[in-house]
């Protein structure tokens, strides 16, 4: 973790500094065509989201920390669902990026390596051109719960919906798992997802512990609003 800002300086002088060409204020560029919509109500915590995101990312050569991240929540109002269901969980959230449709993160990367995906729209980092230098971290709208509540009990000085990776050297983010056939892997792989695909945990149509809908301005409105936890750092902050 110590070596990053030296190395990012060192590559920031190369590429011309801190006064490279970049818009300073957001840019229309393509909407994400889904995002990742999650249920704390239906969440027991059993972090298989995570550790499938580490998998497909790692899979795939990229950095396998988790780009998505669950949190203890004693203020979730856990669904009677799920409680019947798994009567000792519940009483957590989940924290995604949420693919803005503004994309702070994405206009103030020196070296272009945050791209959109020209067929999903995922805001994704590309991870060979990524020089660390920490930019869209710190201009990502999204602060992330305090480590301290979350549920892996893992460190990452996480601050934004953007993880550092030290072992990768480079930040990573949510990318919709875009070049997978099956979509996010969090989203196919939950297994309250899988219990109401399969009829066994009853809700209301459409409800998923990790839904993927689309990206609507009125879907990214409530998510937006309900991502901003009482209590939580992010609240105010979009
Ligand atoms: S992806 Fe983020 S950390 Fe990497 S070069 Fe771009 S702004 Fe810097
Ligand atoms: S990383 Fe942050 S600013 Fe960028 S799309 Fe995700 S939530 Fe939005
Ligand atoms: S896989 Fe589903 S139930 Fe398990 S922690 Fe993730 S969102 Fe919650």
């Amino acid at each position: 973790m110590s070596a990053a800002p030296i190395v990012a300086f060192i590559a920031l002088e190369a590429i011309g500094g801190l006064g490279a060409s970049k818009p300073n204020g957001p840019i229309q560029v393509k909407g994400a065509e889904g995002v990742i919509y999650p249920d704390p109500t239906l969440c027991i915590g059993c972090l298989t989201c995570e550790v499938r995101c580490s998998q497909v990312h790692k899979a795939q050569g990229l950095s396998d920390v988790p780009r998505i991240r669950i949190f203890n929540d004693p203020a979730t109002k856990v669904d009677p669902v799920v409680q019947a269901a798994y009567p000792d969980r519940g009483k957590f959230h989940q924290e995604p990026c949420l693919q803005c449709p503004t994309a702070e993160c994405l206009y103030v990367c020196p070296v272009d390596a945050l791209q959109v995906d020209p067929k999903t729209g995922a805001r994704f980092i590309n991870e060979d051109k990524c020089v660390t230098c920490g930019r869209c971290n710190e201009a990502c709208i999204f602060p992330v719960s305090s480590e301290t509540t979350a549920t892996n009990q893992l460190v990452f000085n996480q601050h934004s919906r953007i993880t550092y990776d030290p072992d990768k050297d480079v930040f990573a983010k949510c990318d919709l798992c875009y070049w997978r056939e099956g979509g996010p892997a969090c989203v196919e792989s939950c297994p309250i997802n899988v219990r109401i695909r399969q009829g066994i945990i009853k809700v209301e149509s459409g409800r998923m512990c990790l839904a993927a809908p689309a990206s609507t301005p009125e879907t990214w409105d409530k998510l937006r609003a309900f991502q901003t936890f009482e209590g939580s750092p992010a609240q105010g902050k979009a």
